[in-house]
C-alpha cells in the first residue's frame, strides 16, 4: 500500500577533527557498516542514508540546510561515536525542520578487556559524546526521540522502525490534502477545529469540496465499471444473499461500488489522502457512503464521519505508519457500554464506516436502511474485529493547542461478554468491535472525558501507543497516554500542570 523505502533517513555520525585522520576514517567506516546493517533489517523501514562524518559548525549547518530541501528526507538520525562539541551543532539544529531520532549507541558491544587502551576510548566515547550532544538538544528544548542500547539489538531496531513509521506519515501529510464533501455536523462541536493552525501544525491542507462535484462523477459512472469492482467484492467478501445475481437488493450494493469509483477518481485528482463525509449533505448521491467509505479506508485513505477532519487525518496517518504491519487501522466511535461487573467492556462502531483491515473473519456484504440521512438503505460491510491489543487515539482542538488522547485497550471476542445466542448481534448490522480499555473500563473513560477526547477514534490493531506518541512528539502537539499505570485524579493533576507548559 505504501512504500516506507521511498522514506529516507539521513544517519549523522558527529565527531571533530581533534582526533586525526585515521580516528576519523575509522567513524566513517563504522558508521557505512551500521547503515549498511539497518538497511538489510525489516524492523528499520525506512532507506538510512549516510552522510559524511560531522565536524565543523559549516559542515554540521550544510547538512541540515541539504536536508530540509530534500523531498525524500523523512528524518535525520544523530549519533556521536566520538566527542562532538555541541556548540557546533547550535546552528544546523536551529535550522533544521526534520524529526530527529538521537541514537545512543556504540559500534562496539562488549569492553575489549585485555587490549583496551587510551586510543580506544578516545575512538568509543559515545557514552560521553552523546550526552554533550543531548545536553544541546535539551537546552534548545527540541523534540526529539532518544534511543538509547546497542545498534544491533532488536529492541533498539524495532524502536527507530517506530519512529520512523512515524517520520514516514508526517512527511505523507505534508503533500497531502483532507478532503472534506460538506461541513461537520451541525451544532457538533469536537469535530470543529482551526484548519489553519492544522495546516501550520500537521501540513495537511483542510479543503471543501462539494457533494455535486462527487453526484457529477457518481452520475457519469458505468454499470460496466461497477460490475467490475462487484467482482472483487465477490472474490473478497461474503454477500448476503439477496446481494448475490440477480438479488432484489444488488443495486444498493452497484451504487456503492459506483461511489467507490467516482470518489476514488475524485481524491486522486485532487491529491488527497483522507476525506470526510456527512449525512446531512449527501445531494444528487442515493445513499450515504458505506461500504465505498469501507473499501477506500481498506486501499489506505484516512476517513473521517460527519465532517471529523482531524479523525481522518489521523487515521491516514496511522494507514501510513502500519504499513505492511498485521493488523489493522479504522475509524472509530465509541458506542455503548456492557457494565455487568467484571466483565466491563465497550461496543465501538460507526453507522456503516468501519474498514475490514481490523475484522476478525471475512466480511460480510448486507443492505439495511439507515434511520439517519433519509437516503435510501445502504450496503456495508459487517464484521466483527479481531481480538487483540488495540490503541484508540484522538486529536482535539483545545482552542490554543491540538491534544492527542490515546487509550490502550484489549479487544476481545464477543461471545466472551455476550450469550452464546445472542454473540451475532442478528439485529444490528454493522462492523464493531468490543474491547476492554485500560486500566478499566471506569477509570479510561473518566480519563479520556477529563482529558476531552472525542467520541471519534482512529483505532489501531496495527500499532502500540509508541506511534502515536512519536507522531505528537514530531508535529509538536501535547500527547496524553491512558494506559495501565492512569489514575485519573492524577491524570487531572498533570493536564492542569501541561497548561503551563503549553501557554509558554
Ligand atoms: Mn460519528
Amino acid at each position: 500500500m505504501f512504500d516506507l523505502k521511498k522514506f529516507e533517513f539521513w544517519f549523522i555520525v558527529g565527531s571533530q577533527d581533534l582526533y586525526g585522520e585515521d580516528t576519523l576514517k575509522q567513524v566513517a567506516e563504522h558508521a557505512r557498516i551500521m547503515t549498511g546493517e539497518f538497511d538489510k533489517d525489516p524492523a528499520i523501514p525506512g532507506k538510512v542514508v549516510l552522510k559524511p562524518v560531522a565536524k565543523s559548525p559549516e559542515g554540521i549547518r550544510k547538512i541540515f540546510e541539504e536536508a530540509n530541501a530534500a523531498p525524500s528526507c523523512a528524518g535525520i538520525i544523530t549519533w556521536m561515536h566520538t566527542f562532538s562539541p555541541s556548540k557546533m551543532w547550535i546552528a544546523g539544529l536551529g535550522v533544521n525542520k526534520k524529526p530527529i531520532l538521537h541514537l545512543h549507541t556504540q559500534f562496539n558491544r562488549d569492553i575489549p578487556w585485555a587490549s583496551i587502551d587510551m586510543d580506544f576510548m578516545n575512538l568509543n566515547q559515545s557514552a560521553h559524546g552523546d550526552r554533550e550532544h543531548g545536553y544541546m538538544y535539551a537546552r534548545m528544548r527540541l523534540p526529539r526521540k532518544v534511543v538509547a542500547g546497542f545498534w544491533q539489538d532488536g529492541e533498539v531496531r524495532r524502536r527507530i522502525g517506530v519512529w520512523m513509521r512515524a517520520a514516514a506519515a508526517r512527511l505523507d501529510g505534508e503533500h497531502s490534502v483532507v478532503l472534506r464533501l460538506g461541513d461537520n455536523m451541525r451544532e457538533v462541536a469536537v469535530t470543529e477545529g482551526d484548519k489553519v493552525e492544522a495546516q501550520i501544525k500537521f501540513g495537511w491542507q483542510v479543503n471543501t469540496w462539494g457533494i455535486g462535484d462527487l453526484a457529477e462523477r457518481f452520475k457519469a459512472v458505468s454499470d460496466g465499471e461497477a460490475e467490475n469492482i462487484v467482482k472483487e467484492y465477490e472474490a473478497s467478501y461474503e454477500l448476503a444473499p439477496e446481494l448475490q445475481s440477480p438479488g432484489t437488493k444488488r443495486t444498493a450494493m452497484t451504487e456503492q461500488a459506483k461511489i467507490e469509483i467516482a470518489l476514488r477518481a475524485l481524491l486522486e485528482a485532487e491529491h488527497a489522502g483522507a476525506f470526510t463525509t456527512t449525512f446531512q449533505d449527501l445531494h444528487g448521491l442515493p445513499q450515504l457512503p458505506g461500504l465505498a467509505c469501507q473499501r477506500l479506508m481498506e486501499k489506505g485513505y484516512g476517513f473521517g464521519g460527519e465532517g471529523d477532519w482531524k479523525q481522518s487525518m489521523l487515521v491516514r496517518a496511522a494507514k501510513v505508519m502500519a504499513a505492511g504491519l498485521p493488523g489493522g487501522v479504522s475509524f472509530m466511535e465509541d458506542y455503548t457500554y456492557h457494565f455487568e461487573p467484571g466483565r466491563e467492556a465497550a461496543l465501538g462502531a460507526h453507522m456503516l464506516e468501519v474498514c475490514p483491515s481490523i475484522a476478525a473473519g471475512k466480511p460480510r456484504i448486507e443492505v439495511h436502511p439507515l434511520g439517519i440521512g433519509g437516503k435510501a438503505p445502504p450496503a456495508r460491510m459487517v464484521f466483527d474485529a479481531a481480538p487483540g491489543p488495540a490503541v484508540l487515539a484522538t486529536v482535539v482542538d483545545l482552542g490554543d493547542r491540538f491534544r492527542m488522547i490515546a487509550n490502550e485497550i484489549e479487544t476481545i471476542k464477543i461471545e466472551e461478554v455476550a450469550p452464546k445466542e445472542a454473540a451475532a448481534m442478528p439485529k444490528l448490522p454493522v462492523a464493531r468491535a468490543l474491547w476492554k480499555p485500560y486500566p478499566s473500563l471506569g477509570e479510561a473513560a473518566e480519563s479520556w472525558i477529563i482529558s476531552g477526547g472525542a467520541h471519534h477514534s482512529a483505532y489501531a490493531s496495527a500499532l502500540s501507543a509508541e506511534y502515536f506518541r512519536d507522531w505528537a512528539e514530531m508535529m509538536g502537539i501535547e500527547f496524553v497516554l491512558i494506559d495501565r499505570n492512569t489514575k485519573p485524579v492524577r491524570l487531572r493533576d498533570e493536564l492542569r500542570w501541561a497548561e503551563a507548559y503549553w501557554s509558554t
